[in-house]
């Protein structure tokens, strides 16, 4: 049988054994055929092309030249010894070097032979040179040559020290493509191969791992990342489909009394359209009798918390309890001021409950909030400690919901007998393919426009050295009665020298804006949460101009009047966490300014994320930008969203397009075939039956 030969446990391959069987498990993840004919390469080498010596380049990536010694050569003495090989074409002379294996260079590689020399070129000395080039002997090279793109392989130091390196890789697969021969069954169904022109399996991974043409080898690409692809959208989009199916919602028909006293008495401003088009979208959901799950993406300060208030007036109005879960305390205090602020003429009871809150309080709290007197229940993850019991839990919002885990999130679920509607709300745009993947079973609302009358911030990029002008700005801005932060990193491994900056830099700005004259205060972790408070009031009610914090005050603070942010060791903060710190000022009607500090030295990584920042105040084009920067794995939010991501060869911040693609197909074919029953997709079924055996079942988690 085809499939029994591509789960044959790898140790039984020509050239592993039990050996190395253990360590491609280990370091690899490879058990079996199947993961052995699925270990993509991560570059091809074009060995068709040879270059001439004279037009090698210390810039260039790795080539070939052909050539041959004349002679050779030991330089230096003992331990600092190496051996130089003379090479020579018709147009010039290459340095081969080695500083190991000199022994068996010398008694291997001859002189005035034919070679075919491959590595990459660099200088020394003024001369062009190649470190242990990889050699061949041409006439024995020239038989072996039946594919023009050579493939390569990631392994690990540990692999590498057992010999098992690139090439070996290389000629397991070629074993294992032997192996299985003609038969590997195809995973994708006749019908969508003919219709989309793709690869089969069978010639996908031939050409994946030994392309035979540098059209084949993006042919096979296309048809495994589609592959790819198409299975995890299938596998999204019919949990979408079967929780839709099965998940009733309560149904708020009306809207009724507060949302219509807070609408037409109480709010302060006209909504953005945005904010107006998605409280629709909003509202038909809570009305359609299905469970609503949807995330609702807007930039920082372009509303969101508005629109989770008048959703929840709407649960209210239909008799039912409303809850918002912060990530951090200071944001919860926060949500709560802002929303007992907003509400202040209308009679709805709202509570505050968080880590602090003192154990009588609680007992109240917990009391009034199963009697049904508590309307409103603002909080942190204290909010799904199984003793906070609703009386009739209709609506929940989750704000900045990357912080939480989904495990976290799922516990809200079961507050009620039926499932709330859920509002996840994040300020940290995330680029649409990363979207579509990781919430892609989430309704997805965006606000795209921000309150009239904001002036995008102004962002600059100042080093260390320009401290001195930067206090003078500082103090101007003051003069005009605006107030400035100054955030200091905290990175967790060097938190302690970390808040030595911080406590440095602290004393430093009070010494340089001394009392009475002005306010100083300051906000980290390591305070009590009433000291947190307090710093934080002085703030708020303007007796203090300056507020100097870590990255606390990250998320969600909301203090208009703040126009100055000054970000020091701006290089050590990623594009979205520059981007939720900017987002902090700029919310009055002055002209806000961003001042990203930095030292002289800069990655060039970093120098690019303060470029970007300067250039642009588009979260989305931020979050795109830090998707190519540093590929999906680390962007934050995928770790925690659950959803398993261990993607083989797609890239999201370059595929858009084939996943696009392969979400409309999954789409088409799910419309027509939701349980995938009819015989035309019977691969489809079986394939992404075996692929959730593999992994948790998310399908009752948002
Ligand atoms: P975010 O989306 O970052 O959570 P907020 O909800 O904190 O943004 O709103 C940012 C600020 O804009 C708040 O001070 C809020 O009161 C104000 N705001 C919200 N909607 C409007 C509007 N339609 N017009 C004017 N100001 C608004
Ligand atoms: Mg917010």
């Amino acid at each position: 049988m085809p499939n029994q030969k591509l789960e044959q446990d790898i140790k039984y391959l020509k050239g592993v054994g039990p050996k190395r069987a253990e360590l491609l498990n280990a370091e690899l993840k490879i058990f079996n055929i199947k993961d052995l004919l699925y270990y993509f390469p991560y570059k091809y080498i074009d060995r068709t092309k040879f270059y001439s010596i004279r037009e090698l380049k210390s810039d260039m990536a790795y080539i070939q030249v052909i050539g041959k010694i004349s002679y050779f050569e030991t330089i230096g003495v003992k331990r600092k010894q190496r051996l130089v090989a003379y090479f020579t074409d018709s147009t010039g002379i290459l340095e081969l070097v080695w500083f190991k294996g000199t022994q068996w260079i010398k008694q291997n590689i001859k002189e005035n032979t034919e070679y075919i020399v491959f590595g990459k070129p660099s200088v020394f000395n003024g001369k062009i040179n190649i470190i242990h080039p990889e050699m061949e002997e041409y006439s024995k090279q020239q038989e072996k040559l039946d594919y023009s793109f050579q493939a390569y392989y990631n392994t690990s130091e540990k692999l590498k020290k057992n010999f098992v390196n690139s090439k070996v890789i290389h000629t397991l697969i070629h074993n294992a493509l032997q192996l299985v021969q003609n038969n590997i069954p195809e995973t994708i169904p006749e019908y969508l191969i003919k219709e989309h022109k793709l690869l089969n399996l069978q010639e996908a991974l031939l050409n994946i791992h030994l392309p035979s043409s540098h059209e084949l080898l993006l042919k096979a690409k296309f048809r495994l990342k589609f592959e790819e692809l198409l299975y995890i959208q299938l596998n999204i989009l019919q949990q979408k489909i079967k929780r839709k199916e099965k998940s009733n919602g309560f149904n708020f028909s009306k809207v009724g009394k507060y949302f219509h006293e807070f609408y037409e008495k109480n709010l302060p401003f006209e909504l953005t359209n945005a904010q107006k088009k998605v409280i629709k979208e909003i509202r038909i959901d809570l009305g359609s009798g299905k469970q609503m799950n949807r995330l609702l993406q807007g930039d920082v300060g372009s509303g969101k918390t508005l629109v989770a208030l008048m959703t929840m007036l709407i649960a209210i109005d239909n008799n039912y309890q409303a809850c918002l879960m912060a990530p951090t305390e200071v944001l919860a205090n926060q949500h709560f001021n802002t929303i007992t602020q907003f509400l202040k003429h209308i009679n709805l009871n709202i509570a505050l409950l968080t880590g602090s809150t003192r154990q009588k309080e609680r007992k109240i709290l917990h009391q009034q909030l199963s009697d049904g007197d508590l309307n409103i229940l603002i909080g942190t993850h204290a909010l799904i400690e199984d003793t906070v019991k609703f009386k009739n839990l209709g609506f929940v919002v989750i704000d900045e919901q990357h912080r939480f885990g989904v495990a976290q999130r799922a516990k809200l679920w079961k507050k009620n007998v039926q499932a709330p509607h859920i509002l996840v709300m994040t300020a940290t745009p995330i680029p649409r393919t990363l979207a579509m993947t990781v919430y892609g079973d989430l309704d997805v609302s965006i606000i795209d426009e921000l309150p009239p009358g904001r002036k995008p911030v102004k962002t600059i990029h100042a080093y260390d050295s320009k401290r001195l002008r930067i206090f003078g700005f500082i103090k101007e801005q003051i003069k005009k009665g605006r107030q400035v932060y100054i955030v200091y990193p905290l990175i967790k491994e060097s938190e302690k020298m970390d808040y030595k900056d911080l406590e440095d830099g602290y004393e430093s700005i009070s010494r340089a804006f001394p009392p009475p004259e002005y306010g100083v205060s300051i906000v980290h972790g390591r305070m009590k949460q009433v000291d947190k408070e307090k710093s934080m009031q002085l703030f708020i009610n303007k007796s203090a101009q300056i507020m100097v914090a870590t990255t606390v005050i990250e998320v969600g603070v909301d203090v208009p009047n703040a126009s100055v942010m000054i970000i020091e060791s701006a290089e050590r903060f990623g594009l979205s966490q520059l981007h939720q710190l900017r987002g902090r000022v700029g919310r009055g009607a002055d002209q806000s300014y961003c001042i990203l500090m930095t030292s002289f030295k800069l990655s060039n990584e970093a120098r690019r994320r303060i470029e970007i920042m300067t250039q642009t105040n588009d979260g989305f084009e931020i979050s795109e930008a830090d998707l190519k920067l540093r590929g999906p794995g680390d962007i934050e939010g995928t770790q925690q969203s659950g959803i398993p991501f261990d993607l083989k060869i797609t890239n999201l911040a370059k595929d858009s397009q084939i996943l696009t693609l392969s979400r409309s197909i999954a789409n088409e074919i799910l419309e027509k075939d939701s349980d995938l029953t009819d015989e035309k997709n019977r691969i489809l079924s079986l394939n992404l039956q075996k692929m959730k055996q593999f992994k948790i079942d998310w399908s009752d988690i948002s």
